[in-house]
């Protein structure tokens, strides 16, 4: 199989600054490969996706992409296995280089890690509680499970080094984003040409940065500047300047 994990986009490598290496995993978006690894995904966010930004533009980039989605569903105890050894030699690699490694495994999917297991029974934030993982969602349902513990004492016992950063789309009521603001989760907003100080209320923060979601502070809105294909965004993916 070939490798799967990847040292970093032109997004992810502005974390270097400040001392930490994003190793992530591109899978292919949607139902691309004829499975489905975005479940939530909309009109907006599929035709906005960042899956042909950069190197994803090439053909080869594409066909590989589609060859480890279909691997993850069709040879997953070989395919997590490899996950492990990549995340070992990751560990080794970023610390030779003092960085600190972090890992993103939904660079263009929304697969619930959280639940997915390796052939010995654990998830991969068990078997690496040492390092943290981060990803965005528009699940609801893996969001609401990440901020309602352990405060709230219900949902599922979410994994500590696993963090997670809500992420609108066109389909998202304000009142959705409002209630993840206040039980202190982080939602990611798509802004056309800059980023205002306040939504709803609440402080816009600089996603542009760095991809470090899991240091952003608490009940933050995590504002993007529109790029790529959502420029051409028409379905209210992307937030006009008021
Ligand atoms: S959910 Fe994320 S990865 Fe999937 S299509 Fe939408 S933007 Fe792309």
């Amino acid at each position: 199989m070939a490798k799967l994990l990847n040292q970093g986009n032109s997004k992810t490598i502005k974390g270097e600054k400040y001392g930490y290496k994003t190793y992530g995993l591109h899978l292919s978006p949607a139902s691309k490969s004829g499975f489905n690894v975005c479940k939530w995904s909309t009109a907006g966010c599929r035709a906005a996706c960042l899956d042909t930004a950069g190197r994803g533009c090439m053909s080869n980039v594409q066909t590989a992409r589609i060859k480890k989605t279909i691997s993850f569903f069709k040879d997953r105890d070989n395919f997590i296995n490899q996950i492990e050894k990549e995340i070992i030699a990751a560990i080794k690699s970023a610390g030779k280089k003092n960085l600190i490694p972090v890992f993103r495994l939904n660079l263009t999917s929304d697969l619930p890690w959280e639940s997915i297991k390796h052939p010995s029974g654990k998830t991969l934030m068990e078997m690496f509680p040492q390092v943290t993982f981060y990803d965005y969602t528009k699940g609801l349902e893996r969001m609401q499970s990440f901020v309602d513990f352990p405060e709230r004492g219900k949902g599922k016992v979410w994994p500590k080094n696993y963090h997670l950063t809500f992420s609108r789309s066109e389909e998202t009521p304000d009142s959705i984003v409002k209630d993840v603001l206040a039980r202190e989760g982080n939602v990611a907003v798509v802004f056309r040409g800059s980023l205002p100080k306040t939504f709803l209320g609440y402080q816009v923060v600089d996603g542009d940065d760095s991809d470090l979601r899991f240091l952003d502070g608490k009940s933050m809105v995590v504002g993007l500047v529109e790029k790529g294909l959502a420029k051409k965004d028409e379905t209210g993916f992307v937030i006009e300047p008021k």
